[in-house]
């Protein structure tokens, strides 16, 4: 792999990009290291709406479940986890988590994203219980679970191969695999930052590959801006666009930047926006073979969540009805439906509402009677986010 810089100009690269053509690593690396900015989002966006409506953003609401906070790993960059055996370690009884999915069918809500620590004691009997669960309760919720790390432990621990883990869970109800604990997939780093032994950058993929030949979609990921310069970055993305050669199974691809409070790494220099939307432009103009890429808002706050849609991105993600790992490192923000679409209006887009792997709009009629139903359910918190609903006393 090939990522050193490129000897040509930018405005050469992007004009290859614009027309199609597909750019190298290298090209890339040049692109991050002297690309100017504008002329970045001009042809991100070009190439965005070749990919996507140019009238439309799209956008979902789902939530994120973290069943547990409980990790065995110690990843620098992580303020979420707790070890086993901290008195501030949970594991979410299955009610709990029933509660929360009744909360997000009640906001419109079509899907959850279930996610944890990597808990030592927990066989994989737990994991399809839970699906069980959900599924037995909830058959219209859409479920996005157990990121490659997890995937891999219970893999170890059962002494079955990724494929065996990912099938057994897909008939318990998995309906499609989160690209999380992806980070950055270059092995330097990921032994710099303790994420090496959660997965090897080729773990990683494998696990990913493995989903895809059980016919799951997932979607890839990346964390930067931990110290690491732009090679690594380079190395991310042309791994995920070969899986994507290989298996074509990614519906979208998601980036931000390291939140550092209370991590190991406060020390690290923030990330800030001009980064952001550079790497946001080239990943639109590189990963060629992956129709959506989303927008950050839940990182990089509302206003340059919603400038991402000008520099390469067609999708603002989730609303965010609950978020634990990002707020635990210090950034919270939290946004309902109307606002979600004022947003993207303002941004000069339509805005709809999508199912989770991007297969359809969704409209308030599709969704009102499961909001109906549930809306006992919210919490006073989540109250306010509700506003197409009837106020509940
Ligand atoms: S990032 Fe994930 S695997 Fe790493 S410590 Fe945090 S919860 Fe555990």
């Amino acid at each position: 792999m090939d990522l050193t810089p490129s000897g040509r100009r930018p405005g050469e690269i992007l004009a290859d990009a614009v027309a199609g053509r597909r750019i190298t690593a290298g090209e890339a690396h040049s692109l991050l290291l002297d690309g100017d900015l504008l002329e970045l989002g001009i042809a991100a966006n070009e190439v965005r709406n070749r990919h996507n409506d140019p009238e439309v953003s799209t956008y979902n609401i789902d939530r994120n479940i973290n069943y547990t906070n409980v990790c065995v790993y110690k990843c620098r960059f992580c303020a979420f986890y707790r070890e086993p055996g901290d008195a501030e370690g949970y594991l979410l009884p299955f009610e709990e988590i029933g509660r929360k999915i009744e909360e997000t069918l009640a906001l419109n809500g079509t899907g959850i994203l279930l996610q944890g620590g990597v808990h030592p004691d927990l066989p994989i009997s737990y994991y399809r219980d839970l699906l069980a669960y959900i599924r037995e309760h909830y058959p219209d919720i859409h479920v996005h679970a157990f990121s490659p790390p997890e995937i891999k432990f219970i893999a170890k621990k059962e002494r079955m191969s990724f494929g065996e883990v990912i099938a057994e869970l897909k008939a318990a109800g998995l309906m499609s695999v989160p690209g999380g604990g992806a980070e950055l997939l270059s092995d330097g780093v990921r032994k710099e930052v303790l994420a090496f032994a959660k997965t090897s950058a080729e773990e990683w993929v494998d696990i990913m590959r493995q989903a895809h030949r059980n016919e799951l979609r997932t979607s890839a990921t990346m964390m930067y801006g931990m110290g690491e310069g732009f090679e690594p970055r380079v190395e991310h993305l042309q791994r995920v666009r070969d899986l994507q050669d290989e298996t074509g199974g990614l519906t979208a691809f998601i980036s931000w930047t390291f939140q550092h409070e209370h991590t190991d790494m406060e020390d690290v220099p923030e990330t800030f926006a001009h980064e952001y939307l550079k790497v946001l432009a080239v990943s639109r103009l590189f990963l060629d073979n992956i129709t959506h890429i989303q927008t950050s808002w839940v990182t990089q706050g509302k206003k340059i969540g919603q400038l991402g849609l000008t520099f390469g991105a067609d999708d603002m993600g989730s609303i965010m009805i609950e978020e634990n790992v990002v707020s635990a490192a210090g950034t919270s923000y939290r946004m309902s439906q109307d606002e979600m679409e004022h947003l993207i209006n303002s941004a000069g887009y339509t805005p709809r509402q999508r199912t989770n792997l991007y297969e359809r709009f969704v409209t308030r009629e599709d969704t009102s009677e499961a909001a109906q139903r549930y809306r006992q359910a919210l919490t006073p918190e989540n109250r306010e986010l509700a506003s197409p609903l009837p106020v509940i006393s």
